[in-house]
């Protein structure tokens, strides 16, 4: 069966993804089964995605609900949903005077963003071209997002972009403070780099970026698409100690949002913050047909509201601290980089090889990456020697156990096969 299908995805689909590693049928909690029967823990939720597991009884609820009453209307019209999930939002977020942008993906929210600091510019006489972004930065893949991706690999091929980015080191304030003018529009990172391995900055950085952008009326932008909506045990990185250094969150003036927030239905948000910044965009400078819809916007209101009424970031917090302190106990473990369920794993090099072993030709953690899907677990490799841990927000420290325990001979056996 599994054969079966990937034989027609090769014959019908783009090859822009490489070769599927599965087929699967089906999903339940933290659990997904391909298309043979086998089943596999979840440990990645679909790049950071299913907040709540497969198939939630809250979330099936809301969407079979919100289908059989109204499903799309376009942005000429106005429902429920939308106005909830704005208004639920803007006050998580601490955005009372702020405004939602519903879009249908990351990189749609960030093109928004990006549309945004322009708009900042354009408000004060077009003198502020230049937009900040950081190396290493995941942004997303449509034109503008992908001006603000660093990746040369991803960027090179779709030049000229548009312009006006400039890259600085990731986490160095005085590289930034040195490309930091009144030519600067936004400033926009993550909190936490997530697609270059869970990366992060010095404590103080996101507090100095901030300042930096007052000091020459740069907006700062957060892309929260991987680290908000509870991914690190807060609601949105940027209220988190463990990112910014303190019990005082670091406003950003505005921040984009998909992934986590609909569950797994595709949805994107661009949050602005303060009724200056919200005001930006007038009637007809932006839009899109399907952002905002009452089925996207149903489901990511069961989101949020499921998390809030059974306290899952309680869970993240815990399940998160457990699952870092039993990886960093593994010897073939060099260091976890750890905000809740969002966990970057740097294995170690020195420790997993044998005597006269080589480590695989494809990459250390790839080669973990295939070895774990056959013991059922679906984790993800962030380069060579980086494991990504992102699970559903619900999982229990019971069924972490289990990767725990077969982690070791997982790594020993994908080295072993490769030698
Ligand atoms: N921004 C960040 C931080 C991301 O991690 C991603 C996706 O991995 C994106 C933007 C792009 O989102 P999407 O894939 O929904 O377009």
């Amino acid at each position: 069966m599994t054969q079966d299908l990937l034989d027609r995805y090769q014959r019908t689909m783009t090859n822009m993804f490489g070769t599927p590693a599965r087929a699967l049928v089906k999903g339940e909690g933290v659990y997904v089964w391909d298309a043979d029967g086998k089943r596999y823990t979840d440990f990645l939720a679909g790049i950071a995605v299913n907040a709540l597991g497969h198939a939630h009884p809250a979330l099936v609820e809301a969407l079979t609900q919100q289908a059989k009453t109204l499903g799309h209307i376009s942005n000429l019209f106005t429902s429920l949903p939308q106005v909830e999930l704005a208004e639920r939002i803007t006050t998580l977020a601490g955005a009372e005077d702020g405004a939602c942008f519903f879009a249908n993906s990351g990189t749609e929210a960030n093109e928004a963003a990006f549309k945004l600091a322009r708009r900042h510019s354009h408000a004060q006489g077009g003198t502020r071209p230049k937009v900040i972004a950081l190396q290493n930065a995941f942004h997303g893949r449509t034109m503008g997002a992908l001006a603000l991706t660093w990746k040369p690999q991803y960027r090179e091929p779709f030049e000229p972009l548009p312009g006006g980015v400039v890259f600085v080191p990731a986490g160095d304030i005085d590289a930034l403070l040195a490309e930091m003018d009144d030519t600067v529009a936004a400033v926009i990172m993550e909190p936490v780099q997530g697609e270059a391995g869970v990366r992060d900055f010095p404590l103080d950085y996101l507090a100095k970026v901030r300042q930096a952008c007052d000091d020459h009326g740069a907006l700062l932008i957060f892309d929260e698409i991987q680290s908000g909506i509870g991914r690190t045990g807060t609601w949105f990185g940027f209220q988190n100690p463990e990112i910014t250094g303190s019990d005082e969150p670091v406003t950003p003036d505005a921040m984009t949002l998909a992934k986590g927030l609909g569950g797994g239905m595709p949805i994107g948000a661009l949050v602005t913050f303060g009724k200056e910044v919200s005001e930006l965009f007038t009637a007809g400078q932006h839009g899109t047909t399907f952002g905002g819809n009452p089925l996207a916007t149903a489901t990511a209101v069961a989101v949020l509201e499921t998390l809030e009424q059974d306290d899952v970031l309680a869970n993240v917090r815990t399940v998160g601290k457990y699952l870092a302190d039993e990886l960093r106990a593994l010897s073939s473990v060099k260091d976890v980089r750890a905000y809740g369920l969002w966990q970057g794993v740097e294995l170690n090099t020195d420790t997993v090889l044998a005597q006269g072993q080589q480590l695989p030709a494809a990459g250390l953690a790839p080669a973990v990456v295939a070895k774990a899907l056959d013991y059922g677990y679906i984790i993800n490799a962030t380069d060579a020697t980086t494991l990504r841990l992102a699970p559903p927000l619900i999982i229990t420290t019971e069924q972490v156990d289990p990767l725990l325990q077969d982690l070791p001979n997982i790594i020993a056996e994908a080295v072993a096969e490769a030698n």
